[in-house]
């Protein structure tokens, strides 16, 4: 059985006032209607990580991520946060890859190796985001595309590393744009990747993959994206800062 996720990224929005009354709200109403089955991580900016972390308390079932963390092991790097400094504030998550981050911050596929090998040496699961911009999905070359992301980054791990990475495809097209891919798009694509993840890990490992989907996923549309097969769960951004939408999300 696959892992059922749902991951907030909060991106750079709330205060702390705002974070902590968000974060509340979602662990009240998640032990409230007794939710099961279905992980929720929180992936707050990196000062909310400690305040978050101990509303979150011990609740089964919630869990703290961050949204980026260095390439490095530690030392002399300004403004970096690394890997093992998120997990001694109590993270188990991370999200790597985001396409904001590869296209503001120019994240390579080769950086992301590093990032994502940091991440897993000091026991952090990455959520490796991959996705397609508009030109390259009207060109009709976005699985190659995607596809081509997971190799660069994430083949050269190895068995035992590959199964603890989650994925989240996400169409660049529909993040933040109220356009979501349709729920046979996300199929399509998340199919794809499983095809592809088990030509170089085997069908086992590629079967116990989680592969989210992300992109304009709110309580309107989850049903129907969660519905298929290949969809397990998803990387939420606008919704997952009302408590109300993400629990919905959830359910
Ligand atoms: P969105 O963002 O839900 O606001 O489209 C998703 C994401 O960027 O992870």
């Amino acid at each position: 059985m696959r892992k059922k996720i749902v991951a907030g990224n909060w991106k750079m929005n709330l205060t702390y006032d705002e974070g902590q009354k968000l974060t509340s709200e979602i662990v009240n109403m998640y032990k409230d209607e007794s939710i099961k089955d279905v992980i929720a991580v929180l992936n707050p900016p990196f000062p909310h990580l400690l305040p978050v972390k101990k509303l979150i308390g011990d609740t089964p079932g919630i869990f703290l991520g961050a949204q980026n963390c260095s390439d490095k092991e530690s030392g002399a790097f300004t403004g970096e946060v690394s890997a093992k400094i998120l997990a001694s504030f109590g993270a188990s998550y991370v999200i790597l890859g985001h396409s904001e981050r590869r296209e503001y911050f120019k994240e390579s596929n080769d950086l992301l190796t590093a990032k994502v090998k940091q991440a897993l040496a000091n026991g952090l699961t990455p959520i490796f985001c991959c996705g397609e911009s508009l030109e390259i999905r009207m060109a009709g070359t976005h699985e190659a595309n995607v596809k081509f992301q997971l190799t660069e980054s994430l083949f050269d791990l190895s068995p035992e590393d590959f199964s603890k990475v989650v994925i989240a495809y996400e169409p660049i097209w529909a993040i933040g744009t109220g356009k979501t891919a349709t729920a046979d798009q996300a199929q399509e694509m998340h199919s794809a990747l499983r095809r592809h993840i088990a030509s170089k890990y085997g069908k086992d490992i590629a079967n116990a993959t989680s592969i989210l989907y992300g992109g304009s996923a709110n309580p309107g549309n989850a049903k129907e994206l969660f519905s298929k097969p290949d969809v397990d769960g998803g990387l939420i951004g606008g919704a997952s800062l009302k408590s109300r939408d993400f629990i919905e999300i959830i359910k």
